[in-house]
């Protein structure tokens, strides 16, 4: 124990860099990617306990942009691998919940600096080739919102171990900020390689252990992920990793008495079958576990006639297309007012016509693969669908090819019925549907959008009209937890907008602030009595 009460160094965003042509960062990360492109198959085990655990099942792994290059296998694991790594947790729990927290801050400061630093290029490729994200939406994922995830919760932890309670005179009230009694479980989605670690990083900041079970299609950049923890100091068993089917995890953990705590990111209908499995073993768990999810989203732009035409089409192109539509907080749905639809459409048609689509090695790409053959056949299908009715036209996109890489024309659907399937679907992937409004009914509108999807993620309100964006604030208060005046619903950073919605989209405990920070811990409160009486009687009963 150090006599000194530490600050920690301002939070700062790390600036994006911009990869322009003949940058020298540019150069890099391009001979980077090559590098790890046409490197020899690796071989990625599982971290059990700081062992690496292999096995005779290996699955390939592959680029969605080409999925017949294989970049390397992953071990597949089972029911026994989880049981490992519950008990390797368990077993580094009290040394890593007992070291001082300045220890712990310095190992995620030092996590930071060698992501900004030494790692950058390789964690960015590797995301570029395991999720296929162009350079921009790389580098702002697994490069700056990681960065920021390590540096701003090591603030935001200190801010919550400082709010300490009052004291009257001959006592001291003190809260101590007490790591979870048992191991927390990070399941994890495939499309944000910055949410894939922060998910175990988080809780593991606030003491705790952690069992991370990454998504399939994103073990490539997973494993990029774990050497940066071993590197920056995170020790053996604080976190481990298995591949094993989110199903074999969830059988063994749910049903471990030491589970504490889920931190998951992932799709609605995951989250909801995980919370019924923790319901049903609540009686063989020592505490109520803490139940963090962040999960689907049906995300909406809603314009008002005053707006700006050029503006919305802007907001359109970007937010529904960039990283194939594959964010929970992309554009899926757009409620245009009749006056303004005719110039944003040719502003916006003429727009996503000028995507590039192809893979992120080129950097002119603007639209790169969608994540794997599932997803593929999922989006493909929507859009088929789409065709086939009688009330939605396409008016951009509407074909796909999977015989290199799982790509999708970004498409873009023209629907005369405000609850159209894909009105209220998630699709997540690269389909915007627009619902044109009469202009005149711009409140029946927000009540419409308000009560057409089980989601409220993100959204937008776009107009010149400041009563207009005072009366959709109010009326979409429960629509979205980020909600965005005249900019795109996507693009949420650390620091700057804590992330998360409600309904069916999470549990609201907005990734990136101490409001998710606090459920990694439980207080105890201490009180402390100086000088005890030695007499029972109190004054009134003389
Ligand atoms: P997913 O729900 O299919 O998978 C998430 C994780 O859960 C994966 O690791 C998967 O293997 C695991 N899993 C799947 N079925 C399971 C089961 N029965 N038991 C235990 N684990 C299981 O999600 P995905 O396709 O990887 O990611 C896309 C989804 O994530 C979208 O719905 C998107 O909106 C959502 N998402 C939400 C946010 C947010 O902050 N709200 C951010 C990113 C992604």
């Amino acid at each position: 124990m150090s006599n000194a009460i530490f600050r920690v160094p301002i939070a700062v965003n790390e600036p994006i860099k911009g990869y322009a042509p003949g940058s020298a960062e540019r150069k890099s990360l391009l001979n980077k990617y090559q590098e790890m492109y046409n490197q020899a198959a690796i071989d990625v085990p599982m971290y059990i306990g700081g062992k690496e655990i292999r096995t005779t099942n290996k699955k390939p792994m592959t680029s969605p942009h080409d999925h017949q290059k294989v970049l390397g296998h992953y071990n597949v694991g089972d029911a026994t691998h989880v049981q490992d790594a519950i008990d390797a947790a368990l077993a580094a729990k009290d040394a890593w919940a007992n070291l001082p927290w300045e220890e712990r801050a310095a190992v995620f400061l030092k996590a930071a600096d060698l992501l900004a630093g030494p790692f950058r290029d390789r964690m960015n490729a590797a995301t570029m080739l395991a999720q296929s994200k162009n350079v921009y939406q790389t580098e702002i994922d697994a490069a700056c919102e990681l960065i920021d995830f390590f540096r701003f919760n090591v603030q935001y932890m200190t801010q919550i171990y400082s709010e300490q309670p009052e004291s009257l005179p001959g006592m001291w009230n003190r809260l101590e900020y007490r790591a979870l009694e048992g191991f927390v479980f990070a399941l994890s989605p495939f499309n944000f390689t910055s949410i894939a670690a922060n998910l175990s990083a988080a809780p593991m900041m606030m003491g705790n252990v952690v069992v991370w079970k990454p998504a399939e299609s994103q073990i490539y950049s997973a494993q990029v992920i774990m050497d940066l923890f071993k590197a920056a100091g995170v020790p053996d068993g604080v976190i481990n990793m298995v591949t094993v089917s989110g199903q074999t995890a969830g059988e063994v953990i749910f049903k471990n008495k030491h589970f504490a705590g889920i931190h998951f990111t992932g799709s609605t209908g995951v989250f909801r079958q995980l919370w019924r499995n923790i319901a049903d073993n609540l009686e063989n768990y020592r505490s109520y576990p803490r139940i963090v999810g962040e999960t689907g989203g049906k995300d909406f732009i809603m314009v008002h006639k005053s707006a700006d035409a050029a503006e919305v089409a802007t907001s359109m192109a970007r937010g529904a297309f960039e990283f194939q539509g594959q964010k929970c907080s992309a554009a899926s749905r757009a409620y245009i007012p009749s006056n303004l639809w005719p110039e944003v459409k040719r502003i916006f048609v003429e727009q996503v016509n000028s995507f590039k689509i192809g893979s992120p090695e080129d950097p002119s790409n603007f639209v790169n693969a969608v994540i794997d053959s599932k997803a593929f056949d999922k989006i493909s299908g929507y859009i088929d669908y789409c065709k086939a009715q009688p009330d939605a036209e396409v008016i951009t996109g509407g074909n796909y090819d999977k015989s290199k890489g799982y790509f999708i024309e970004p498409t873009t659907v023209v629907t005369t019925n405000p609850k159209f399937r894909t009105m209220c679907e998630e699709i997540f992937g690269p389909v915007l549907t627009v619902y044109v409004y009469d202009e005149n009914k711009f409140e029946e509108t927000l009540t419409l959008l308000d009560e057409t999807s089980e989601y409220a993620l993100t959204g937008s309100i776009m107009s010149n009209d400041r009563y207009a964006i005072n009366v959709a604030t109010k009326m979409l208060r429960n629509s979205a937890g980020n909600f965005y005046i005249n900019d795109k619903p996507t693009g949420a950073v650390v620091g700057q907008q804590p992330f998360g919605g409600a309904r069916g989209s999470g549990t609201n405990d907005k990734a990136g602030s101490s409001m998710n920070m606090l459920r990694w811990v439980s207080a105890r409160t201490i009180k402390e009595t100086f000088v005890p009486p030695v007499d029972y009687r109190y004054p009134f009963l003389g």
